[in-house]
């Protein structure tokens, strides 16, 4: 579904029928609101890498430069190799090996 920021998120979910008004992010169901979806990077990893063994948990931080912005701060992990994913937009590499040249083994 697009998020008030216009970009499409699959944990988005907006309720406009007859007049509702109800939007809500269940990656965030607590500390959710719209003004976060300008800068979250969920979207972006979502399209990159749409593998199905991988889960993302956000949560909500504020930078230490600017105390009175909130932003997404997303941890990936893959259930099937049970490890962290350092890179979500690329994957942990299991399923989809990059191929050598790209790796700088030849
Ligand atoms: S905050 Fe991020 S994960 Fe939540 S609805 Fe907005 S874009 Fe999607």
């Amino acid at each position: 579904m697009r998020t008030p920021a216009g970009n499409e998120c699959p944990h988005f979910y907006g309720d406009y029928y007859r007049g509702r008004e109800r939007e809500e992010c269940r990656l965030l169901p607590d500390t959710w609101s719209a003004d976060l979806c300008a800068t979250c990077p969920v979207p972006g990893i979502v399209r990159a890498n749409a593998c199905k063994d991988m889960r993302l948990d956000a949560t909500v931080t504020r930078t230490i430069f600017n105390l009175f912005q909130r932003r997404v701060e997303v941890r990936a992990y893959c259930e099937k190799t049970n490890r962290d994913v350092a890179q979500p937009e690329i994957g942990c590499g299991e399923c989809h090996p990059l191929p050598p040249i790209f790796e700088g083994k030849e």
